[in-house]
């Protein structure tokens, strides 16, 4: 049974934008190049089925998680396209990552040792991708030495491949490329250190895959925040190559509106005084949705037009005030366009003062996602 959501408050989800940003993406890279769609966190709060299902229509041909319960659950709505599981593997995770045919990262001998153990009754080799930690400083080998004893370790095991390597760079997205540079010509020295190239060398984030040179590209690019249409940096934003489309919109409607007379109050600790006789509309959203109580001030659209949020935001419900009375059921755009008006996720981010990539996230899962 499809399930009814009564409450007005959906966040709307264009895959077909997604779909578009992918199908760009794939036009700069080298014929060669596969794209990994980066789906974990839920795909940044769009819905992981959805939008792996979506990638994978669109080109991409690998997925990547972060976690093994995330890795899980892609593979039970696909059966065949590989999945990294990019954070660090729990060893207890080994023997179901080789029966679900999951890749996993690898970058430590005494997990290798101890993974080893737990896969002697394995008939499926499990999958290695190895980190190397060129200068984020997270996860992965720091030097050649250590990356050539992880290398062995692998090779002497019976039940493991090394199907993949990579690196993940901490200021692709920033306009300075000293430390870029740096992290580069580290995974370079990597590379030329290992007996055998694995089949998969991948280095690109989004930031690096839009603005960087081609040849970082390699085998394959992971593509995660464009991949939902939001730029990695203001940086990258000036100088992206093809334009970008959101993906994730967020609405809500009038759930009751009421006129204020002068020095009426609004919300918990009565800090908003109405200064003059005014309208207002409540909404249902609240910090319990991923709106904040710090967004309280912000904007949002009705009718076309910007008005603020007033008062402290609830756990359910939020005030705004009006510049007219609406009838009960008008559409609230809390991010998303009317009009000639527009409220980006980095509007939001602006005011939180963090980056675009938190607002999907921190969008619960209360609120139900529509795919349109
Ligand atoms: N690769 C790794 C290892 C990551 O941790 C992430 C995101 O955090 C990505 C790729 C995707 O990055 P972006 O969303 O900037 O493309």
């Amino acid at each position: 049974m499809t399930q009814q959501h009564f409450r007005p408050t959906k966040a709307f989800i264009d895959l077909q934008a997604i779909q578009n940003n992918i199908q760009n993406l794939k036009k700069i890279l080298q014929p060669h190049v596969q794209v990994i769609a980066v789906v974990k966190a839920n795909a940044y709060g769009h819905g992981d089925v959805a939008v792996a299902q979506a990638a994978l229509e669109a080109g991409a041909t690998i997925l990547a998680v972060a976690t093994p319960e995330e890795a899980l659950h892609i593979r039970a709505h696909f059966a065949t396209p590989d999945i990294v599981l990019l954070g660090a593997c729990p060893v207890a995770f080994v023997p179901f990552a080789a029966e679900q045919r999951i890749t996993v990262t690898v970058f430590d001998t005494e997990w290798v040792q101890q993974a080893t153990s737990l896969l002697t009754h394995s008939t499926i080799p499990l999958r290695l991708h190895i980190k190397v930690d060129s200068g984020m400083g997270r996860l992965g080998v720091r030097t050649e030495e250590a990356l050539l004893a992880v290398y062995q370790s692998i090779e002497m095991a019976q039940s493991m491949e090394i199907d993949g390597i990579f690196t993940h760079f901490a200021t692709a997205d920033e306009e300075n490329v000293q430390y870029f540079e740096q992290q580069v010509q580290f995974f370079e020295r990597c590379l030329a250190v290992l007996p055998k190239k694995p089949r998969l060398i991948h280095a690109s984030n989004t930031a690096a895959a839009l603005v960087k040179q081609t040849d970082l590209q390699y085998d394959a690019v992971r593509f995660g925040i464009s991949m939902y249409g939001l730029a990695p940096s203001a940086y990258v934003n000036d100088i992206l190559p093809f334009p970008l489309k959101p993906a994730f919109y967020l609405e809500s409607a009038l759930v009751h509106v009421k006129e204020l007379h002068t020095g009426d109050a609004v919300g918990y600790g009565a800090e908003f005084i109405a200064p003059t006789n005014m309208w207002l509309g409540t909404l249902p959203i609240g910090y319990a949705d991923g709106m904040l109580r710090k967004l309280s001030g912000q904007e949002v659209l009705i009718d076309g037009q910007r008005v603020p949020i007033v008062g402290r935001i609830c756990m359910d419900q939020c005030m705004i005030a009006l510049p007219k009375a609406y009838a009960i059921g008008e559409k609230v755009t809390l991010i998303g366009g009317q009009g000639q008006e527009i409220i980006s996720m980095e509007e939001w981010a602006t005011k939180l003062d963090t980056i675009n990539y938190e607002i999907p996230c921190m969008i619960t899962q209360r609120v139900p996602r529509i795919y349109g």
